[in-house]
Protein backbone atom coordinates (compact mmCIF):
# COMPACT_ATOMS: atom_id res chain seq x y z
CA UNK A 1 0.00 0.00 0.00
CA UNK A 2 1.14 3.77 -1.35
CA UNK A 3 0.91 6.39 1.29
CA UNK A 4 -1.09 8.90 0.02
CA UNK A 5 0.37 12.56 -0.11
CA UNK A 6 -0.90 16.01 -2.00
CA UNK A 7 2.89 16.29 -3.48
CA UNK A 8 6.16 14.40 -3.13
CA UNK A 9 9.27 16.89 -4.21
CA UNK A 10 12.15 14.35 -5.02
CA UNK A 11 15.48 16.45 -3.87
CA UNK A 12 16.36 19.30 -1.75
CA UNK A 13 17.89 21.73 -4.18
CA UNK A 14 17.66 25.13 -4.35
CA UNK A 15 14.30 24.73 -5.72
CA UNK A 16 12.64 21.91 -3.79
CA UNK A 17 12.68 23.37 -0.40
CA UNK A 18 10.90 26.96 -1.49
CA UNK A 19 8.35 24.92 -3.59
CA UNK A 20 7.80 22.81 -0.26
CA UNK A 21 7.23 25.64 1.66
CA UNK A 22 4.29 26.97 -0.78
CA UNK A 23 3.10 23.81 -1.56
CA UNK A 24 2.51 22.91 2.00
CA UNK A 25 1.38 26.55 3.02
CA UNK A 26 -1.35 25.94 0.19
CA UNK A 27 -2.63 23.34 2.52
CA UNK A 28 -0.90 20.59 0.48
CA UNK A 29 0.07 17.24 2.47
CA UNK A 30 3.63 17.17 0.80
CA UNK A 31 6.83 14.86 1.26
CA UNK A 32 9.96 15.56 0.19
CA UNK A 33 12.81 13.24 -0.33
CA UNK A 34 16.70 13.95 -0.19
CA UNK A 35 19.13 11.09 -0.95
CA UNK A 36 22.29 13.21 0.96
CA UNK A 37 22.60 16.20 2.14
CA UNK A 38 19.46 18.92 2.64
CA UNK A 39 20.39 21.99 0.32
CA UNK A 40 22.44 19.94 -2.50
CA UNK A 41 25.00 21.15 -4.21
CA UNK A 42 25.03 24.81 -4.04
CA UNK A 43 24.94 24.79 -0.34
CA UNK A 44 27.47 21.91 0.30
CA UNK A 45 29.60 21.46 -2.69
CA UNK A 46 28.48 24.04 -4.92
CA UNK A 47 28.23 27.87 -4.80
CA UNK A 48 28.75 28.40 -1.07
CA UNK A 49 31.95 26.61 -0.16
CA UNK A 50 33.29 28.01 -3.41
CA UNK A 51 32.98 31.29 -2.98
CA UNK A 52 34.25 31.03 1.05
CA UNK A 53 37.36 29.60 -0.20
CA UNK A 54 37.89 32.37 -2.55
CA UNK A 55 37.17 34.77 0.11
CA UNK A 56 40.07 32.89 1.80
CA UNK A 57 42.50 33.36 -1.25
CA UNK A 58 41.71 36.59 -1.55
CA UNK A 59 42.95 37.67 1.47
CA UNK A 60 46.01 35.70 0.84
CA UNK A 61 46.28 37.39 -2.24
CA UNK A 62 45.80 40.92 -0.75
CA UNK A 63 48.10 40.16 1.89
CA UNK A 64 51.06 39.32 -0.75
CA UNK A 65 50.29 42.74 -2.32
CA UNK A 66 50.32 44.66 0.60
CA UNK A 67 53.42 46.41 -0.33
CA UNK A 68 51.50 47.93 -3.23
CA UNK A 69 49.50 49.72 -0.61
CA UNK A 70 52.32 50.61 1.73
CA UNK A 71 51.34 47.74 4.34
CA UNK A 72 53.91 46.60 6.00
CA UNK A 73 54.29 42.90 6.78
CA UNK A 74 57.30 40.99 8.13
CA UNK A 75 57.82 37.55 7.22
CA UNK A 76 56.48 35.42 4.72
CA UNK A 77 52.76 34.85 4.34
CA UNK A 78 52.10 31.03 4.58
CA UNK A 79 48.03 29.24 4.29
CA UNK A 80 47.08 27.22 6.71
CA UNK A 81 44.79 24.75 4.33
CA UNK A 82 43.30 23.31 7.23
CA UNK A 83 42.08 26.76 8.97
CA UNK A 84 40.98 27.42 5.35
CA UNK A 85 38.93 24.31 5.00
CA UNK A 86 37.68 24.44 8.77
CA UNK A 87 36.45 28.07 7.87
CA UNK A 88 34.69 26.86 4.32
CA UNK A 89 32.80 24.22 6.79
CA UNK A 90 31.80 26.00 8.80
CA UNK A 91 29.73 28.36 6.61
CA UNK A 92 28.66 25.35 4.58
CA UNK A 93 27.45 24.29 8.07
CA UNK A 94 25.43 27.04 9.04
CA UNK A 95 23.58 26.89 5.64
CA UNK A 96 23.32 23.02 5.53
CA UNK A 97 21.75 23.31 8.98
CA UNK A 98 19.67 25.77 8.40
CA UNK A 99 17.92 24.14 5.12
CA UNK A 100 18.22 20.85 7.41
CA UNK A 101 16.05 22.52 10.21
CA UNK A 102 13.76 24.38 8.01
CA UNK A 103 12.59 21.64 6.26
CA UNK A 104 12.35 19.09 9.40
CA UNK A 105 10.26 21.95 10.88
CA UNK A 106 7.42 22.43 8.16
CA UNK A 107 4.29 21.65 9.08
CA UNK A 108 2.27 19.50 6.80
CA UNK A 109 5.86 18.34 5.08
CA UNK A 110 7.09 14.51 5.63
CA UNK A 111 10.98 14.41 5.39
CA UNK A 112 12.57 11.11 4.41
CA UNK A 113 16.03 10.88 3.78
CA UNK A 114 16.87 8.05 0.88
CA UNK A 115 17.26 7.63 -2.48
CA UNK A 116 14.21 8.27 -4.47
CA UNK A 117 12.91 6.54 -7.21
CA UNK A 118 9.64 6.60 -9.85
CA UNK A 119 7.58 2.66 -9.57
CA UNK A 120 5.10 4.23 -11.80
CA UNK A 121 3.70 8.03 -13.11
CA UNK A 122 1.87 8.69 -9.78
CA UNK A 123 4.49 6.78 -7.57
CA UNK A 124 7.85 6.93 -5.81
CA UNK A 125 9.83 4.55 -3.70
CA UNK A 126 12.42 5.75 -0.96
CA UNK A 127 13.57 2.99 1.60
CA UNK A 128 11.31 0.47 0.41
CA UNK A 129 8.40 2.54 1.54
CA UNK A 130 5.66 3.36 -1.65
CA UNK A 131 4.46 7.11 -1.71
CA UNK A 132 1.68 8.12 -4.14
CA UNK A 133 1.07 11.76 -5.32
CA UNK A 134 -1.28 13.49 -8.24
CA UNK A 135 1.85 16.10 -8.79
CA UNK A 136 5.47 15.18 -7.77
CA UNK A 137 8.23 17.55 -8.21
CA UNK A 138 11.94 16.23 -9.96
CA UNK A 139 14.64 18.51 -8.42
CA UNK A 140 17.36 15.91 -8.50
CA UNK A 141 20.30 18.03 -9.98
CA UNK A 142 23.82 17.32 -11.36
CA UNK A 143 26.99 15.42 -10.57
CA UNK A 144 30.35 16.00 -12.08
CA UNK A 145 30.77 14.32 -15.23
CA UNK A 146 33.21 11.63 -15.65
CA UNK A 147 34.69 11.75 -19.04
CA UNK A 148 35.70 8.41 -20.82
CA UNK A 149 39.08 9.08 -20.94
CA UNK A 150 42.60 6.69 -21.72
CA UNK A 151 44.14 5.97 -18.11
CA UNK A 152 41.65 7.72 -16.17
CA UNK A 153 40.60 4.35 -14.33
CA UNK A 154 43.90 3.89 -13.03
CA UNK A 155 44.98 7.42 -11.52
CA UNK A 156 43.38 9.01 -8.52
CA UNK A 157 41.37 12.35 -9.69
CA UNK A 158 39.27 15.22 -7.64
CA UNK A 159 35.71 16.58 -8.38
CA UNK A 160 34.02 19.50 -7.26
CA UNK A 161 32.91 17.20 -4.30
CA UNK A 162 36.37 15.46 -3.13
CA UNK A 163 38.19 19.06 -3.36
CA UNK A 164 35.54 19.85 -0.78
CA UNK A 165 37.95 17.56 1.93
CA UNK A 166 41.01 18.99 0.82
CA UNK A 167 42.74 20.11 3.45
CA UNK A 168 46.26 20.21 2.18
CA UNK A 169 48.20 22.09 -0.21
CA UNK A 170 48.95 20.51 -3.85
CA UNK A 171 52.19 20.54 -5.11
CA UNK A 172 50.52 21.35 -8.83
CA UNK A 173 47.25 20.41 -9.60
CA UNK A 174 46.65 20.00 -12.51
CA UNK A 175 42.55 21.39 -14.20
CA UNK A 176 40.55 19.39 -16.59
CA UNK A 177 38.47 22.18 -18.10
CA UNK A 178 38.79 25.63 -18.69
CA UNK A 179 35.19 26.89 -17.85
CA UNK A 180 33.31 28.10 -15.12
CA UNK A 181 34.42 25.89 -12.37
CA UNK A 182 37.75 24.61 -12.94
CA UNK A 183 38.87 28.46 -13.37
CA UNK A 184 37.74 29.19 -10.11
CA UNK A 185 39.43 26.24 -8.49
CA UNK A 186 42.49 27.50 -10.77
CA UNK A 187 42.74 30.66 -9.40
CA UNK A 188 41.98 29.85 -5.78
CA UNK A 189 44.59 27.35 -5.79
CA UNK A 190 47.16 29.03 -6.80
CA UNK A 191 46.25 31.98 -4.54
CA UNK A 192 47.00 29.40 -1.81
CA UNK A 193 50.32 28.91 -2.97
CA UNK A 194 49.94 25.60 -5.56
CA UNK A 195 51.28 25.56 -9.12
CA UNK A 196 48.28 24.90 -11.10
CA UNK A 197 47.67 24.26 -14.75
CA UNK A 198 44.07 24.40 -16.39
CA UNK A 199 44.16 22.05 -19.40
CA UNK A 200 41.68 22.97 -21.70
CA UNK A 201 40.36 20.97 -25.15
CA UNK A 202 39.04 23.87 -26.84
CA UNK A 203 40.71 26.81 -28.22
CA UNK A 204 39.99 29.30 -25.66
CA UNK A 205 38.96 29.23 -21.81
CA UNK A 206 35.17 29.78 -21.41
CA UNK A 207 34.55 29.69 -25.17
CA UNK A 208 30.57 30.22 -24.84
CA UNK A 209 31.82 34.21 -23.80
CA UNK A 210 33.05 36.55 -26.70
CA UNK A 211 36.91 35.81 -27.28
CA UNK A 212 37.77 39.12 -25.49
CA UNK A 213 35.95 37.77 -22.67
CA UNK A 214 38.05 34.80 -22.49
CA UNK A 215 41.46 36.85 -23.24
CA UNK A 216 40.59 38.86 -20.99
CA UNK A 217 39.95 35.97 -17.97
CA UNK A 218 43.01 34.40 -19.22
CA UNK A 219 44.92 37.15 -18.53
CA UNK A 220 44.03 37.62 -15.28
CA UNK A 221 44.62 34.06 -14.70
CA UNK A 222 48.05 34.04 -16.73
CA UNK A 223 48.80 37.47 -14.43
CA UNK A 224 49.48 35.04 -10.93
CA UNK A 225 51.20 32.33 -12.64
CA UNK A 226 48.36 29.98 -13.89
CA UNK A 227 49.48 28.01 -16.59
CA UNK A 228 46.99 27.65 -19.04
CA UNK A 229 47.33 24.60 -21.89
CA UNK A 230 44.80 25.39 -24.60
CA UNK A 231 43.58 22.79 -27.67
CA UNK A 232 44.37 20.12 -25.61
CA UNK A 233 42.46 17.62 -28.26
CA UNK A 234 43.71 14.42 -27.75
CA UNK A 235 43.93 13.55 -23.97
CA UNK A 236 44.79 10.62 -21.58
CA UNK A 237 46.32 10.15 -18.17
CA UNK A 238 48.91 7.86 -16.55
CA UNK A 239 50.42 7.64 -12.95
CA UNK A 240 54.30 7.95 -12.66
CA UNK A 241 56.08 7.53 -9.44
CA UNK A 242 53.12 8.88 -7.33
CA UNK A 243 52.78 11.95 -9.58
CA UNK A 244 49.51 12.02 -12.88
CA UNK A 245 50.75 13.05 -15.98
CA UNK A 246 48.17 14.55 -18.55
CA UNK A 247 48.85 13.70 -22.22
CA UNK A 248 48.16 16.42 -24.28
CA UNK A 249 48.16 17.56 -27.74
CA UNK A 250 48.68 21.44 -28.08
CA UNK A 251 49.12 23.09 -30.63
CA UNK A 252 52.02 24.53 -28.72
CA UNK A 253 54.21 23.76 -25.52
CA UNK A 254 55.51 19.78 -24.39
CA UNK A 255 53.34 16.92 -25.13
CA UNK A 256 52.68 16.21 -21.51
CA UNK A 257 52.18 18.05 -18.50
CA UNK A 258 52.86 16.47 -14.95
CA UNK A 259 51.64 17.21 -11.45
CA UNK A 260 50.87 16.19 -8.18
CA UNK A 261 46.98 15.72 -8.12
CA UNK A 262 44.62 15.66 -10.74
CA UNK A 263 40.80 18.00 -10.67
CA UNK A 264 38.16 16.62 -13.45
CA UNK A 265 35.78 19.89 -13.92
CA UNK A 266 34.59 19.21 -17.37
CA UNK A 267 31.03 19.53 -17.24
CA UNK A 268 27.81 18.46 -15.28
CA UNK A 269 25.37 15.29 -15.97
CA UNK A 270 21.83 15.40 -14.57
CA UNK A 271 20.61 12.75 -11.80
CA UNK A 272 18.04 11.00 -13.79
CA UNK A 273 20.08 7.94 -14.29
CA UNK A 274 19.20 6.24 -11.23
CA UNK A 275 15.60 7.82 -11.11
CA UNK A 276 13.35 5.37 -12.32
CA UNK A 277 12.13 7.78 -15.14
CA UNK A 278 11.00 4.90 -17.07
CA UNK A 279 9.21 3.29 -14.77
CA UNK A 280 7.14 6.99 -15.52
CA UNK A 281 7.66 7.43 -18.49
CA UNK A 282 9.56 10.59 -18.84
CA UNK A 283 10.95 12.18 -21.60
CA UNK A 284 14.82 12.81 -21.97
CA UNK A 285 16.92 14.40 -24.46
CA UNK A 286 19.86 12.32 -25.71
CA UNK A 287 22.30 13.94 -22.64
CA UNK A 288 19.71 12.67 -20.24
CA UNK A 289 18.49 16.20 -19.29
CA UNK A 290 14.46 16.06 -18.34
CA UNK A 291 12.89 17.56 -21.57
CA UNK A 292 10.05 20.70 -19.84
CA UNK A 293 7.83 22.63 -21.76
CA UNK A 294 8.33 26.53 -20.90
CA UNK A 295 6.20 26.15 -17.58
CA UNK A 296 8.80 23.69 -16.45
CA UNK A 297 6.16 20.47 -16.82
CA UNK A 298 7.34 17.01 -18.70
CA UNK A 299 5.99 15.23 -20.93
CA UNK A 300 3.85 13.22 -18.20
CA UNK A 301 0.76 15.30 -16.92
CA UNK A 302 1.25 16.11 -13.66
CA UNK A 303 5.22 15.94 -13.30
CA UNK A 304 7.62 18.67 -13.30
CA UNK A 305 11.14 19.20 -13.46
CA UNK A 306 12.94 22.00 -11.92
CA UNK A 307 16.82 23.26 -11.61
CA UNK A 308 19.94 22.02 -13.59
CA UNK A 309 18.49 18.62 -14.21
CA UNK A 310 16.05 19.99 -17.21
CA UNK A 311 19.04 21.87 -18.55
CA UNK A 312 17.62 24.94 -18.70
CA UNK A 313 19.91 26.60 -16.67
CA UNK A 314 22.98 25.35 -14.75
CA UNK A 315 22.93 27.97 -11.98
CA UNK A 316 21.24 28.58 -8.22
CA UNK A 317 19.11 31.53 -9.53
CA UNK A 318 17.69 29.63 -12.56
CA UNK A 319 17.03 26.90 -9.92
CA UNK A 320 15.46 28.96 -7.73
CA UNK A 321 13.68 30.86 -10.74
CA UNK A 322 12.32 27.36 -11.75
CA UNK A 323 10.07 27.38 -8.16
CA UNK A 324 8.89 31.10 -8.76
CA UNK A 325 7.45 29.94 -12.69
CA UNK A 326 5.97 26.22 -11.03
CA UNK A 327 4.40 28.41 -8.07
CA UNK A 328 3.15 31.39 -10.03
CA UNK A 329 1.50 28.82 -12.92
CA UNK A 330 0.00 26.50 -10.04
CA UNK A 331 -1.28 28.76 -7.39
CA UNK A 332 -1.21 32.68 -8.49
CA UNK A 333 -2.71 32.48 -11.83
CA UNK A 334 0.53 34.07 -13.06
CA UNK A 335 2.00 32.29 -16.19
CA UNK A 336 5.04 33.02 -15.87
CA UNK A 337 7.59 31.02 -17.93
CA UNK A 338 11.19 30.04 -18.36
CA UNK A 339 11.33 32.17 -21.60
CA UNK A 340 10.63 35.18 -19.85
CA UNK A 341 14.03 35.26 -17.94
CA UNK A 342 16.99 37.20 -19.19
CA UNK A 343 20.37 35.01 -19.19
CA UNK A 344 22.76 36.13 -16.19
CA UNK A 345 25.57 34.70 -14.81
CA UNK A 346 29.12 35.36 -13.02
CA UNK A 347 32.28 33.71 -12.78
CA UNK A 348 33.80 33.96 -9.23
CA UNK A 349 37.48 34.86 -10.39
CA UNK A 350 38.96 37.67 -9.22
CA UNK A 351 38.11 40.06 -10.48
CA UNK A 352 34.83 38.66 -11.45
CA UNK A 353 33.08 38.22 -14.83
CA UNK A 354 29.61 39.52 -14.64
CA UNK A 355 27.87 38.71 -17.56
CA UNK A 356 23.88 39.45 -19.02
CA UNK A 357 21.86 38.73 -22.09
CA UNK A 358 23.36 38.58 -25.51
CA UNK A 359 26.99 38.39 -26.27
CA UNK A 360 28.69 40.19 -29.16
CA UNK A 361 29.18 36.99 -31.31
CA UNK A 362 25.66 36.35 -30.74
CA UNK A 363 24.54 40.05 -31.16
CA UNK A 364 26.42 40.02 -34.57
CA UNK A 365 24.76 36.58 -35.51
CA UNK A 366 21.18 37.67 -35.83
CA UNK A 367 22.64 40.37 -38.31
CA UNK A 368 20.54 43.42 -36.72
CA UNK A 369 21.70 46.63 -36.23
CA UNK A 370 23.48 46.86 -32.84
CA UNK A 371 25.67 49.61 -31.17
CA UNK A 372 28.57 48.63 -28.58
CA UNK A 373 30.07 50.23 -26.22
CA UNK A 374 33.29 49.18 -24.09
CA UNK A 375 35.24 50.75 -21.65
CA UNK A 376 38.80 49.48 -19.78
CA UNK A 377 38.62 49.19 -16.26
CA UNK A 378 42.34 51.30 -16.36
CA UNK A 379 39.89 54.33 -17.18
CA UNK A 380 37.39 53.78 -14.08
CA UNK A 381 38.63 55.86 -11.09
CA UNK A 382 37.58 53.26 -8.43
CA UNK A 383 39.75 50.66 -9.96
CA UNK A 384 42.61 52.90 -10.24
CA UNK A 385 42.12 53.43 -6.34
CA UNK A 386 41.85 50.59 -5.44
CA UNK A 387 45.06 48.95 -7.38
CA UNK A 388 42.74 46.68 -9.39
CA UNK A 389 42.66 47.59 -12.83
CA UNK A 390 42.12 44.21 -14.84
CA UNK A 391 39.41 43.80 -17.16
CA UNK A 392 36.60 45.86 -18.97
CA UNK A 393 33.26 46.56 -19.41
CA UNK A 394 31.14 45.87 -22.83
CA UNK A 395 27.68 46.71 -23.97
CA UNK A 396 25.68 45.75 -26.77
CA UNK A 397 22.60 47.95 -27.62
CA UNK A 398 19.73 47.36 -30.70
CA UNK A 399 20.23 50.46 -32.61
CA UNK A 400 16.89 50.82 -33.40
CA UNK A 401 14.74 49.94 -30.29
CA UNK A 402 17.53 51.28 -28.06
CA UNK A 403 16.73 48.14 -25.73
CA UNK A 404 20.15 46.65 -23.78
CA UNK A 405 20.61 43.51 -25.59
CA UNK A 406 23.61 42.35 -23.12
CA UNK A 407 26.50 43.62 -21.27
CA UNK A 408 29.95 41.83 -19.83
CA UNK A 409 31.79 43.19 -16.67
CA UNK A 410 34.98 41.79 -16.08
CA UNK A 411 36.87 43.85 -13.51
CA UNK A 412 36.07 44.40 -9.50
CA UNK A 413 32.55 44.37 -8.38
CA UNK A 414 31.58 43.12 -12.02
CA UNK A 415 29.32 40.34 -10.31
CA UNK A 416 27.18 43.16 -8.50
CA UNK A 417 27.65 45.82 -11.15
CA UNK A 418 25.99 43.42 -13.98
CA UNK A 419 22.61 44.05 -12.05
CA UNK A 420 22.45 48.00 -13.02
CA UNK A 421 22.26 46.71 -16.69
CA UNK A 422 20.00 43.61 -15.96
CA UNK A 423 17.90 45.37 -14.53
CA UNK A 424 16.89 48.06 -17.00
CA UNK A 425 17.05 45.23 -19.40
CA UNK A 426 13.95 43.45 -17.80
CA UNK A 427 12.16 46.67 -17.28
CA UNK A 428 12.59 47.21 -21.28
CA UNK A 429 13.79 50.49 -20.89
CA UNK A 430 16.29 52.19 -23.32
CA UNK A 431 19.79 52.33 -22.58
CA UNK A 432 19.32 56.33 -22.40
CA UNK A 433 17.67 56.00 -19.14
CA UNK A 434 20.68 54.82 -17.06
CA UNK A 435 22.89 57.22 -19.52
CA UNK A 436 20.97 59.83 -18.10
CA UNK A 437 21.19 58.59 -14.49
CA UNK A 438 23.18 60.39 -11.78
CA UNK A 439 25.47 57.50 -10.47
CA UNK A 440 27.52 57.81 -7.13
CA UNK A 441 31.25 58.88 -7.43
CA UNK A 442 33.13 57.71 -6.60
CA UNK A 443 31.86 53.92 -7.96
CA UNK A 444 32.17 51.61 -10.60
CA UNK A 445 28.77 51.92 -11.74
CA UNK A 446 29.14 55.40 -12.34
CA UNK A 447 31.24 55.26 -15.98
CA UNK A 448 28.34 53.12 -17.28
CA UNK A 449 26.21 56.33 -18.15
CA UNK A 450 30.08 57.47 -19.69
CA UNK A 451 30.07 54.15 -21.58
CA UNK A 452 27.26 54.64 -22.97
CA UNK A 453 27.55 57.89 -24.14
CA UNK A 454 30.07 56.59 -26.19
CA UNK A 455 28.73 53.96 -28.23
CA UNK A 456 30.00 53.09 -31.65
CA UNK A 457 27.93 50.86 -34.60
CA UNK A 458 28.64 47.39 -34.17
CA UNK A 459 30.55 46.45 -37.29
C1 LIG B 1 31.74 23.90 -7.79
C2 LIG B 1 30.45 24.53 -8.14
C3 LIG B 1 30.28 25.89 -7.99
C4 LIG B 1 29.09 26.50 -8.32
N1 LIG B 1 28.97 27.83 -8.17
C5 LIG B 1 27.81 28.44 -8.50
C6 LIG B 1 27.66 29.83 -8.32
O1 LIG B 1 28.56 30.51 -7.88
N2 LIG B 1 26.47 30.39 -8.66
C7 LIG B 1 25.44 29.65 -9.15
O2 LIG B 1 24.39 30.20 -9.44
N3 LIG B 1 25.55 28.33 -9.32
C8 LIG B 1 26.72 27.70 -9.01
N4 LIG B 1 26.83 26.36 -9.17
C9 LIG B 1 25.68 25.60 -9.69
C10 LIG B 1 24.65 25.37 -8.58
O3 LIG B 1 25.26 24.70 -7.50
C11 LIG B 1 23.45 24.58 -9.07
O4 LIG B 1 22.99 25.13 -10.27
C12 LIG B 1 22.36 24.66 -8.00
O5 LIG B 1 22.75 23.93 -6.87
C13 LIG B 1 20.98 24.21 -8.47
O6 LIG B 1 20.87 22.87 -8.38
P1 LIG B 1 19.49 22.12 -8.31
O7 LIG B 1 18.47 22.91 -7.59
O8 LIG B 1 19.17 21.69 -9.66
O9 LIG B 1 19.85 20.81 -7.47
P2 LIG B 1 21.08 20.46 -6.55
O10 LIG B 1 21.51 21.61 -5.75
O11 LIG B 1 22.09 19.74 -7.37
O12 LIG B 1 20.41 19.43 -5.54
C14 LIG B 1 19.84 18.22 -5.94
C15 LIG B 1 19.60 17.38 -4.72
O13 LIG B 1 18.85 16.22 -5.10
C16 LIG B 1 19.38 15.09 -4.41
N5 LIG B 1 19.04 13.90 -5.20
C17 LIG B 1 19.51 13.56 -6.42
N6 LIG B 1 18.91 12.43 -6.84
C18 LIG B 1 18.07 12.05 -5.86
C19 LIG B 1 17.16 10.96 -5.70
N7 LIG B 1 16.99 10.06 -6.66
N8 LIG B 1 16.46 10.87 -4.55
C20 LIG B 1 16.62 11.80 -3.57
N9 LIG B 1 17.44 12.84 -3.66
C21 LIG B 1 18.15 12.98 -4.81
C22 LIG B 1 20.87 15.37 -4.34
O14 LIG B 1 21.48 14.64 -3.28
C23 LIG B 1 20.89 16.87 -4.07
O15 LIG B 1 20.87 17.15 -2.69
C24 LIG B 1 28.01 25.71 -8.82
C25 LIG B 1 28.16 24.33 -8.96
C26 LIG B 1 29.36 23.75 -8.64
C27 LIG B 1 29.49 22.27 -8.79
Amino acid sequence: MARKFDAIVIGTGQSGPSLAQRLTNEGMKTAIIERKLFGGTCVNVGCIPTKTLVASARAAYMARRGHDFGVVIDGGIHVNMQKVKARKDGVVKQSNDGVTRWLKNMPNLSVYEGHGQFTAPDTVRVNGELLQAEKIFINTGARAYIPEMPGLDQVDYLTNSSMMDVDYLPEHLLIIGGSYIGLEFAQMYRRFGSRVTVIEKGDRLISRDDEDVSQGVKGILENEGVGVRLNADCLSVEGRDGQVAVHVQCKEGAPEVVGSHLFLAVGRRPNTDDLGLEAAGIETDPRGFIVVDDGLQTNVPGIWALGDVNGRGAFTHTSYNDYEIAAANLFDNDPRRVSDRILAYALYIDPPLGRAGMTEQQVRETGRKALIGKMMMTRVGRARERGETQGFMKVLIDAETKKILGAAILGIGGDEIIHSLLDVMYAGARYTVIQRAMHIHPTVTELIPSMLGDLTALE
